[in-house]
């Protein structure tokens, strides 16, 4: 899953890699790089990477009960986790993208419309090599005051 996502080590680093047509602006996610997909597209473009919204909005979002689909670890010998998948709305590209929610954040931190960012997380590891993927949790800093209130709310003096 190599170029999927990437980091370029700054605060906020950790992007998740999509593709955009010179030609028609669409984007896609997992990346397209043989041909644009928008059936309306004139053609002739190229595909770039891009870096895409750090942040978005939770569109929906599932107790998982079932082995997620490539590119996670899905190995029938290994033991199966129950996790959390949210599908994350993308606002300025337009789009859906799925992924697990970061760790210690369940369906009762969630809710539709919910402004969450992406962050790395470890996937899997062994001794030798550590898988990386991306999660979702709650943006927490309150910024726009709409996010994720927290369970601190109430210790608010
Ligand atoms: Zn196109």
């Amino acid at each position: 899953m190599s170029g999927w996502f990437g980091d370029s080590g700054a605060e906020g680093g950790f992007r998740l890699l999509g593709t955009r047509c010179s030609a028609c602006a669409a984007v896609f996610f997992p990346r397209e790089d043989a041909y644009c997909r928008n059936p309306h597209c004139a053609g002739d473009g190229e595909l770039a990477e891009v870096p895409l919204s750090p942040r978005g909005r939770v569109w929906s979002y599932t107790d998982g009960r079932y082995r997620p689909p490539a590119p996670y670890v899905s190995d029938p010998e290994v033991p199966w986790e129950p996790y959390t998948l949210v599908a994350v709305e993308l606002e300025a590209e337009g789009m859906v993208v799925l992924g697990q929610a970061a760790p210690g954040v369940g369906v009762a931190d969630l809710a539709i419309g919910m402004e969450v960012e992406v962050v790395g997380g470890v996937l899997d590891e062994t001794a030798e090599t550590t898988w990386t993927t991306w999660r979702f949790r709650p943006v927490t800093d309150g910024a726009d005051g709409d996010g994720w209130d927290g369970t601190d709310a109430e210790a608010r003096p």
